[in-house]
C-alpha cells in the first residue's frame, strides 16, 4: 500500500466517526495528501470523492486525465461539450450521501454546484477529518521538511558570508540572491514571498522587500523558505551585516533570542499549544516589550506553510509527537527596527522536540 493510499484509508475510518459519508476535494493540498496528485484548481471541475467505504473516484476533464499519476484507479472523465454531469451524477446517485465534507479551499462555484446536486445532504469541512491526520507528520514528511530546512539553513549561511558586501545592496537585491541560493541549495521555488526588512522596514512583520539600501549598523529581518518534495521551510534570522547596531537593538535581540529558546524548551508532547506561546510572551513582557510582540508565537507547518496547530494564547490543542510548527517570537519598534527569530521544530515522543533549523541565531554569527 502506498503512503497516499494508507492516508486515504485512515481518513475513511475517521469519516465514520465524524458522521459523514464522503469527502469531496478539488485540487489542493488535501487532495495531494491523499492521492499525490499535484494539480491547480481550475474552472473545469476536478473532483476527488472518497466514500466512507470502498475506493475513491476522480472526476476530471478528459484533457487532464493522461497527466495524472495516482494510486486512485477509478478515474472518470468528462468533455467540454457535455460538462461534468454525465460523469458526476451517476457517482453521486450511487453514493447518495447524507453528509459530505468539502475541501476547505474549494471554489464557491463548485461547492454551490454540489449543494444543488445533493439537495438533501448536509455539508461540513474536510479539515474536520484531515487536519488531525495532517498535523502529525509521518517519516516521509519529516524527511522532506528536514531537507527543506537544510536548503534554507545553507542559504542563511551564504547570506551571512556576504558580510560587508551586503551593505549598499537593496532589499530586492538580497531577496533575488536568497531565491537563487535556495534553488542552488536543493530547494524548488519559494514557499512564500521572501521577506527582507532593513532598518525601519523590519518593524513591519510582513514587509516583503523593496528598494531600500542595506546600511552598516542596521538590522535586517530575513525570513524565507523553499520547498523540497512539496514540503516547505520557514525560518527567520535578524542580522547586522556590518558595523555596530544600537544598544537598544542588542538588548531587544537578546530578549527575543531568550524568548525563543524558552518557548522551544517548553515544547513537549502533552502540553498545550497555548503554553508555548505563554513561555515566549512572558520573557518579552518581563522585558517591557509585551505590546510590541504583535503576533502569535508560531504556526503549524506542513504542505501548507500555515496550518494547524496555531501556537497562540488560548489554544488548548495538546502537542503530539510528529507535529511540526514554527517558534517565532518578535519585537517590532515602529520607525526603528524589528527583531524576529524563527525555527521549525518537530515534537518528539521522548518528551521534547527536534529543531529543524541549525544556523546561528546571533545577529552576527
Ligand atoms: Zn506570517
Ligand atoms: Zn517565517
Ligand atoms: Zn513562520
Amino acid at each position: 500500500m502506498t503512503t497516499f493510499e494508507r492516508r486515504t484509508r485512515r481518513a475513511q475510518s475517521r469519516l465514520d466517526a465524524a458522521g459523514a459519508d464522503a469527502l469531496a476535494l478539488t485540487p489542493g493540498r488535501d487532495c495531494y495528501y491523499l492521492t499525490g496528485v499535484d494539480a491547480e484548481a481550475s474552472d473545469r471541475l476536478q473532483l476527488l470523492v472518497v466514500p466512507v467505504d470502498g475506493d475513491p473516484t476522480f472526476v476530471v476533464p478528459t484533457l487532464e486525465a493522461d497527466s495524472m499519476t495516482t494510486w486512485v484507479h477509478d478515474v472518470r472523465t468528462w468533455d467540454d461539450e457535455t460538462g461534468p454531469g454525465p460523469a458526476l451524477d451517476p457517482l453521486l446517485d450511487s453514493l447518495s450521501p447524507s453528509r459530505v465534507l468539502l475541501a476547505d479551499r474549494m471554489w464557491v462555484r463548485f461547492s454551490l454546484a454540489l449543494r444543488e446536486r445533493l439537495p438533501d445532504a448536509s455539508f461540513g469541512l474536510a479539515s474536520e477529518v484531515l487536519s488531525p491526520l495532517r498535523r502529525r507528520k509521518d517519516g516521509r514528511e519529516l524527511d522532506a521538511l528536514r531537507a527543506a530546512a537544510e536548503a534554507a539553513d545553507a542559504t542563511m549561511r551564504d547570506l551571512r558570508a556576504l558580510g560587508a558586501d551586503a551593505v549598499g545592496t537593496t532589499e530586492a537585491d538580497l531577496a533575488a540572491y536568497i531565491e537563487e541560493r535556495l534553488e542552488a541549495n536543493g530547494g524548488t521555488g519559494v514557499a512564500f514571498e521572501t521577506i527582507v526588512g532593513a532598518g525601519a522596514n523590519g518593524a513591519d512583520p510582513h514587509h516583503a522587500s523593496g528598494e531600500r539600501e542595506i546600511r552598516a549598523g542596521e538590522p535586517v529581518v530575513l525570513d524565507f523558505g523553499t520547498r523540497v518534495d512539496a514540503y516547505p521551510s520557514d525560518q527567520t534570522r535578524t542580522v547586522v551585516f556590518d558595523g555596530e547596531p544600537s544598544e537598544e537593538f542588542r538588548r531587544v535581540h537578546d530578549v527575543v533570542r531568550e524568548a525563543q529558546s524558552r518557548a522551544i524548551a517548553a515544547v513537549e508532547s502533552g502540553v498545550t499549544a497555548g503554553s508555548v506561546d505563554r513561555a515566549a510572551r512572558e520573557v518579552i513582557e518581563d522585558a517591557g516589550y509585551g505590546d510590541r510582540f504583535v503576533h502569535r508565537t508560531g504556526h503549524g507547518v506542513g504542505l501548507d506553510v500555515h496550518e494547524a496547530p496555531d501556537i497562540v494564547a488560548g489554544n488548548e490543542t495538546k502537542l503530539e509527537p510528529g507535529m511540526v510548527f514554527s517558534v517565532e517570537p518578535g519585537v517590532y519598534l515602529p520607525d526603528r527596527f524589528g527583531v524576529r527569530i524563527e525555527d521549525l521544530v518537530v515534537v518528539t515522543d521522548d518528551g521534547g522536540c527536534e529543531r529543524l533549523n541549525h544556523t546561528d541565531r546571533r545577529w552576527r554569527g
